[in-house]
């Protein structure tokens, strides 16, 4: 039999990162309880609360005045996304130091493949040590407060970073199954809702029931991931990490207009400016839309939507928004009340290929040049110096509503991968890179203690 090394992933993870970049970015705030709030004017609800905010009872999700409330000499802070992202960057740019394979995952999570560290990198050090190193530089660095978890697989990691928190938890080989005997089903990241009540149904609640259950019973009612769920409550699951890169399935946008507007066409205007930048991230991801839908939320809270499915998938502007119109003249007809928030999403997504054919130029890829020439533009010129017609008008419009921005901070995880390394293929696919990169990290771990 070979020996295969066992899989030891460690998983960091940003301690209620929004409100540690907060605290990071105005030192005053140190101490306090803070939390991170969306909505205009602090009506909106708790995004992210630190430590000393979670002692009053402050929850993510809880409205904003509530948390005021309970806790009146708390902060609120509104979102700065953009510093949030370049704390991020800055948090994994440490962390790649530490291991040749690092797998960055939005906004605040990596992971990092400690598997062969015991014979290259730590030898005199335990992984306590090592993983201690890492957290002071971040937060000597970065100043951002980080717990993590170390184990055989990259959900087990998870799992005890989330037990840690705040510090760090080891789960050592041979203890994975003591571990999660008691630790409730629902801790597993991603279990949907129904397969929980599936399993409760069989009576299983904690992972220490699903190992006692019959492993074919589990394939049966759920095929692999049942297989898989037995050998990881069994401390079996022995998972390698790989970079793995996935197209995003969907992509949406929701904003809350600075004040709520009774101007239709300049909602409408807004939509469109907002389509039309998801529109172009999309042709960079190289994906096109199958199927798109709008909603507007008025100053009551009451809602419209519409939707529509195109026949063949799309990627031109001039489509999408003509088809966006009609779904806002369509919903909003026998409408009255101002506009407080526009919801826009596109799903179904396929591939799109801008790649230079064989046979002459395709409107994809003149429009992929055309993408991406505008994007380094934009890069470079760090403004806005291109508009398409819909910005434009906007900028005409109305100062406020100038130059809108996603509110969703999170970067699907290939545009992570590219910033870091330039390229969104694997950066180790190269066995010699591989070398280099562990030379690298040797370095680093000559650490004195
Ligand atoms: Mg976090």
């Amino acid at each position: 039999m070979s020996s295969k090394p066992l899989n030891r992933i460690l998983h960091v993870d940003g301690d209620s990162f929004f409100a540690s970049c907060e605290i990071a970015l105005n030192k005053d705030l140190t101490g306090r309880p803070v939390w991170v709030g969306g909505g205009r004017r602090g009506d909106g609800i708790v995004i992210a609360a630190n430590k000393h905010a979670k002692k009053f009872g402050v929850k993510t999700g809880m409205a904003c005045f509530e948390a005021a409330r309970i806790c009146p000499r708390g902060v609120l802070c509104k979102p700065h996304y953009d510093e949030y992202r370049r704390l991020s960057q800055e948090m994994f740019r440490v962390l790649e130091e530490y291991s040749p394979t690092l797998v960055p995952t939005p906004i605040d999570e990596g992971f990092l493949d400690f598997t062969t560290m015991d014979h290259t990198v730590w030898r005199n050090t335990a992984a306590a040590d090592y993983v201690k190193e890492i957290s002071d530089r971040i937060w000597r660095e970065v100043k951002i407060p980080v717990s993590a978890g170390l184990a055989s697989s990259s959900r087990l990691a998870k799992l005890a970073t989330d037990v840690a928190k705040p510090g760090f938890l080891e789960i050592k080989p041979g203890e994975e199954k003591d571990f999660l005997k008691n630790r409730s089903v629902r801790e597993l990241s991603g279990i949907a809702k129904n397969r929980q009540r599936s399993l409760a149904a069989l009576g299983a609640m904690t992972f220490g029931h699903v190992a006692n259950l019959p492993s074919t019973l589990l394939k049966q009612k759920f095929g692999i991931w049942g297989q898989q769920l037995w050998l990881f409550a069994n401390g079996r699951w022995n998972e390698p990490l790989m970079l793995e890169v996935k197209d995003r399935t969907t992509i949406s946008s929701s904003t809350t207009l600075p004040y709520d507007e009774p101007d239709y066409e300049a909602a409408l205007t807004f939509a469109l400016s907002e389509a039309t930048r998801m529109t172009g991230q999309l042709r960079r991801e190289q994906l096109q839309l199958r199927e798109l839908s709008l909603t507007i939320r008025f100053n009551d809270f009451s809602e419209v939507s519409g939707s529509h499915r195109f026949q063949h998938a799309q990627f031109q502007n001039s489509i999408i928004n003509t088809t966006l119109e009609g779904i806002f003249r369509d919903i909003m007809t026998a409408q009255l009340r101002p506009v407080r928030q526009i919801r826009i999403a596109m799903w179904n997504l396929a591939r799109l290929d801008t790649q230079p054919t064989l046979w002459g130029r395709t409107d994809a890829e003149r429009w992929g040049a055309l993408d991406d020439a505008t994007h380094k533009l934009q890069e470079q010129l760090g403004k806005t110096p291109l508009m398409t017609g819909a910005q434009l008008a906007l900028q005409k419009l109305d100062g406020v509503h100038k130059n809108p921005k996603a509110k969703c901070p999170f970067v699907p995880q290939r545009e992570m991968v590219k910033k870091l390394w330039g390229t969104d293929a694997d950066p180790l696919a190269n066995k010699s890179d591989w070398d280099k990169r562990l030379a690298k990290v040797s370095k680093q771990g000559q650490f004195r203690h």
